[in-house]
């Protein structure tokens, strides 16, 4: 961590939640000079997001930090990743959802590491660790954007620190990650939009000594309690008996920490001794920014893209935003990046945001004080009945929310200004079966070359041809050249794996830094040196 502010450097990025962290890992894992400034003192304040989904443990496995990431979530590697739905915590049972978001740790033949549930706040402080572990990345605490302007060259940015002390700082590039209330954002005269404050509800840390091992439920990642008292969901967080819960308020009556603990109580079924540590209410949003980047100024995460969070979809995709600029971000200062290069990142992005935003709404539309209905309690065969009825019922209309493998891995980047169309359609699309497909735009598909070697680990960080049968010696030889000549970093892999052939449909695959598939074919069939031109934003 610095206290000093450089005068100059390549990357400004502008806010350390997830997503800023994680654009400053990306950056520095390829080498590029960045400055984070983040107003608070401290990052990992929020516990908001606790599902970190499949593909954003991919990234971290790429960053070499997903053991940190298991090593610091609080359940063990065993603890299973299920959503229960009771009438109260001490009640009866509802619904079983197993293996929620792709949790089980198993090696499943569609992805590299499974999803980790884990509170925010740890990630935030895996990330930041990493962080200060990459040279060329400064990490300023306690300090805030107050203004900026820029010219065909570069970024001037105004900033001051806690004790009051401005100073100035030029970039090349600038990222506003600056979280939903983005200054960044405002200051380009950019507007959220679409419906604001559709939903309003409180979030809540508390300790419940001893309930994980009382309540008979089983252990589970969330507990949906659907009565008419309160309506709830609650779940276990962290050691020390954490345990965090959102419930929906009316908008104009937020309750306080007595309330909530009542409220609690209720929703667990019997009087506890419970301790309200953090009250954090919150609006859903389905809301987008109308454009993501002028010039040398670019959004990523909550600062363009605010939605419920039921999905478990924002810091996720807020960091595989990061992800894209990042790759982007590389190839402009690294001189190998077109004009178009960074000018891709709205027209990939945002459709992909669209698609899961729409996702993210949809969950709302059945939530715990939705399935509210008579006597859900009662020992009785009517009450027994109404319970079994109402399971059905949520294992049908809650699987959209729970088994998310379509949207987390199988959404493309169609019509990219930077990819090489095939004509014809796409397999089709389904938000829980992710079916792996190598047309271009679609994300590389995942093969176990043995257990525990990823395909994913061979790849370079620059772009890389993989070729999955042998016969196409003059084509490599054109496309590595071409490559040298641009100065594009381009590494060959030919793991002879006969099963490449028929998952990729092709003899060779160009993929791309964030592992999506750029051009695949038989043979280039076009100039080595054009296609590279395509994939990098030069034409
Ligand atoms: C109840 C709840 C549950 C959620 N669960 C999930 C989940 O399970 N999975 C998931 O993926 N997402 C989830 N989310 C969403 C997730 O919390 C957000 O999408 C995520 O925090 C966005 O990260 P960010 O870095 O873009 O913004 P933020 O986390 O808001 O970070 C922005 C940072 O910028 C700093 N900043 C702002 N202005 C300035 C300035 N001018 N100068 C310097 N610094 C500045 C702020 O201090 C802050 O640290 C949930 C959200 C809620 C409300």
């Amino acid at each position: 961590m610095s206290n000093t502010l450089p005068a100059t450097t390549d990357v400004l990025i502008v806010g350390g939640g997830p997503v800023g962290l994680a654009l400053a890992v990306e950056l520095g894992q390829r080498g590029v000079r960045a400055v984070l400034v983040e107003r608070n003192m401290e990052v990992g304040q929020q516990p908001r997001a606790k599902t970190t989904n499949v593909r954003t443990m991919e990234h971290m496995r790429r960053w070499g930090i997903a053991e940190r990431v298991r090593e610091a979530a609080p359940f063990g590697r065993d603890y299973p990743s299920n959503v229960v739905f009771a009438t109260r915590l001490f009640g009866h049972r509802l619904a079983l959802f197993e293996n929620v978001s792709a949790g089980l740790r198993e090696e499943n033949p569609l992805f590299s590491e499974p999803m980790q549930w884990i509170a925010q706040y740890h990630i935030e402080r895996v990330l930041r660790d990493e962080v200060l572990r990459r040279p060329s990345i400064t990490l300023v605490m306690g300090c805030e954007l107050t203004g900026f302007s820029q010219d065909a060259d570069g970024v001037t940015a105004d900033v001051q620190s806690r004790d009051g002390a401005k100073s100035t700082i030029r970039a090349q590039y600038m990222v506003g990650a600056d979280g939903g209330r983005s200054f960044v954002r405002k200051q380009l005269g950019f507007v959220m939009e679409g419906r604001s404050a559709f939903m309003a509800s409180i979030g809540a840390v508390f300790r419940a000594p001893g309930l994980s091992d009382a309540h008979p439920q089983g252990p589970a990642n969330m507990y949906w309690v659907v009565n008419q008292d309160a309506p709830a969901m609650i779940g276990p967080m962290d050691h020390g008996d954490l345990w965090f819960t959102i419930m929906g308020t009316k908008p104009d009556d937020t309750p306080d920490a007595k309330r909530v603990r009542d409220l609690l109580c209720q929703a667990i079924g019997r009087e506890w001794d419970l301790e309200i540590l953090t009250l954090d209410p919150w609006s859903a949003h389905s809301l987008m920014a109308n454009e993501y980047q002028k010039g040398r100024v670019v959004l990523v995460g909550d600062a363009c893209h605010l939605h419920p969070p039921f999905g478990g979809f924002g810091m996720n995709m807020g960091i595989a935003d990061a992800v894209d600029v990042g790759w982007k971000l590389a190839g402009m200062l690294e001189g190998w990046g077109g004009p178009g290069l960074l000018e891709s990142y709205t027209p990939e992005r945002r459709p992909m945001h669209h698609k899961v935003i729409e996702e993210a709404v949809a969950n709302t539309g059945v939530l715990t004080q939705h399935l509210v209905r008579g006597n859900l309690d009662g020992d009785d065969a009517e009450s027994a009945a109404l319970r079994a009825e109402l399971g059905a019922e949520i294992l049908e209309k809650k699987r959209r929310e729970f088994h998310t493998l379509g949207v987390v891995l199988g959404i493309c980047y169609d019509n990219s200004p930077i990819v090489a169309e095939e004509p014809g359609p796409r397999p089709e699309w389904h938000f829980a079966e992710y079916v792996p497909h190598a047309k271009p735009g679609a994300l590389a598909p995942h093969l176990w070359l043995s257990p525990g070697d990823s395909l994913y680990d061979h790849l370079g960080r620059g772009f890389t041809l993989l070729v999955t049968a042998s016969g196409s010696e003059a084509d490599i030889a054109a496309l590595t050249a071409a490559a040298v000549t641009r100065g594009i970093p381009l590494k060959v892999i030919a793991p002879n794996d006969p099963r490449l052939a028929t998952l990729y449909r092709a003899r060779l695959a160009l993929i791309r830094p964030d592992q999506y598939v750029a051009w695949r074919g038989d043979a280039l069939g076009q100039e080595s040196g054009s296609l590279l031109d395509l994939v990098t934003g030069r034409r």
